[in-house]
């Protein structure tokens, strides 16, 4: 019987024990530091006077369908009965005064047809015709990463970036696309320049070999919110025996003469021949800064964003006009305190009480700490005056939430995987039975950490 212990109960850690009890002869212990598990998967009831509660996700609240590992997770699960997919697909970006939505025919932003861009209004004349002269250009293949925003400044101009690329890109990662890395932001961008040439021809191509179905849902959501899967991994973990440990914050780990890893915990030590780090890379550096300081230092060089996501209430009679989009994003030279809003009632149907409408909004990203650093009571006026200038809302909510994410996301700047290989094999040739999975690494979206935790928990067991 081997023993493997997983630090953190995240989506990462808890994919990576459900990878590990498939195996025979594993011992699996999980632990968290929290009192619950799921990390920044989170869901609870927000109160509304008088009515029934509703039951909102105070983090992520979907996941991508089209990349398969929490969709197969589910299954595993059982849970295909909860799943949903969004009413109302299209985005909006605030601009001059006016939300319009973002045009269909692009990839992360980058256009694949330029009379859909110019049709979107969301950049100047001048400005298509300056990014439609990409196509005709011979670009040089990228020889190694470079930060997003000057990648398709060059190829397409800085209007286009700032009014569409940046919203959406840095709005997901809460982020600054002239520091992001082209490489491990944007791997489907990165591949298709890396032939040379037009990345909107390539991009072009690359559908026409392999067509999505455009009825296919992009996003899959469960009824009662992503904290369900959470649920449903702790219960299939306990009934398959792994012991689940919360409120147990690990503090650093060693090695025993014997070969084994002693993890030093809040409440005790645990020894184990295997241990895999599913934390914040910042969380990771503390604990193997004796056993592998090198690891360690290099963990420290990732950075951080904080957020807050603020969830509002109003009454349908509150919002002048009609909600016509999932949501909308706001480009940082609108120097909004919002950075996007997402129209939960009328992205989710299963939010639409029929009396009224949901709003979860969003402050701070990098290089800007107010999301961090406001008072609840700041957040919610300054956001609420933002719900004004956009949505033209000037009643209160009659409910509000702050949900904040202190170091929610992790940045991946330019030369990310670089310093992630570098990273592993650091740790490897220190001390190759303890690896490293998570959103810190190798994509922070709930497919990529179930992917991370499921590969790294099937090497350490099954070496
Ligand atoms: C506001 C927000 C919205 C998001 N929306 C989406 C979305 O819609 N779709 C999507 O796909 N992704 C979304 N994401 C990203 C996604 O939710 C996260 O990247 C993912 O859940 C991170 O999982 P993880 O297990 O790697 O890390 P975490 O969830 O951070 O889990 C790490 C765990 O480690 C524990 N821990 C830390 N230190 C210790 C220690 N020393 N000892 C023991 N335990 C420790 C923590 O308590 C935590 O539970 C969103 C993220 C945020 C913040």
């Amino acid at each position: 019987m081997s023993q493997l212990l997983i630090i953190g109960g995240g989506i990462t850690g808890l994919a990576a024990a459900w990878e590990a009890v498939q195996f025979p002869r594993v011992e699996v212990t999980l632990i968290d530091a929290q009192p619950r598990l799921g990390g920044k998967i989170l869901g609870s009831e927000i109160a509304i006077a008088d009515e029934q509660p509703l039951m909102i996700d105070e983090g992520a609240d979907a996941f991508l369908a089209r990349v398969p590992d929490a969709v197969q997770l589910c299954k595993e699960l059982g849970l295909e009965g909860e799943f949903t997919h969004p009413a109302v697909g299209r985005a909006q970006v605030f601009l001059g005064g006016e939300l319009r939505f973002l045009p269909t025919d692009t990839v992360l932003g980058v256009p694949l047809d330029f009379e859909s861009l110019a049709a979107s209004g969301l950049i100047s004349a001048a400005a298509v015709e300056r990014a439609s002269s990409e196509v005709d250009v011979d670009w040089p293949a990228p020889t190694g990463d470079v930060s997003i925003g000057e990648f398709l400044t060059e190829r397409y101009g800085r209007e286009l970036v700032e009014h569409v690329v940046a919203p959406l890109i840095g709005g997901i990662n809460a982020g600054n696309v002239d520091r992001l890395s082209l490489q491990a932001v944007t791997p489907q961008l990165f591949a298709a320049a890396r032939g040379g040439g037009s990345l909107t021809l390539a991009l072009r191509k690359q559908q026409q070999q392999s067509p999505t179905d455009p009825t296919d849902p992009v996003f899959t959501a469960l009824l009662g919110g992503t904290s369900v899967l959470v649920d449903a991994l702790h219960d299939a973990l306990e009934a398959r025996g792994v012991q689940i440990l919360t409120g147990s914050e690990a503090v650093s780990c060693s090695q025993s003469d014997q070969g084994k890893i002693l993890t030093e915990l809040s409440t005790g030590t645990i020894s184990s021949d295997e241990v895999l780090i599913c934390t914040p890379a910042a969380k990771a550096a503390h604990l193997l800064r004796s056993i592998s300081p090198n690891t360690a230092r290099q963990l420290e060089q990732i950075s951080y964003s904080s957020v807050a996501l603020l969830t509002f209430v109003f009454n349908k009679e509150s919002i002048p006009g009609e909600l016509l989009a999932s949501g909308f994003l706001i480009p940082r030279t609108a120097q909004l305190l919002m950075t996007a809003a997402s129209v939960g009632s009328t992205k989710w149907a299963h939010w639409d009480d029929g009396k009224h409408v949901v709003l979860r909004v969003s402050a701070g990203h990098s290089g800007d700490l107010r999301g961090a650093e406001l008072t609840d009571e700041e957040l919610i006026l300054g956001l609420q005056a933002d719900l004004q200038t956009t949505l033209g809302i000037t009643d209160p909510a009659v409910a509000t939430r702050v949900s904040r994410w202190p170091d929610g996301f992790a940045q991946y700047e330019v030369g990310h995987l670089q310093l992630i290989e570098s990273i592993e094999q650091s740790l490897n040739k220190d001390c190759p039975q303890i690896l490293l999975a998570g959103s810190s690494y190798r994509g922070l979206g709930i497919p990529a950490c179930i992917e991370q935790g499921r590969s790294a928990a099937a090497k350490l067991v099954d070496s």
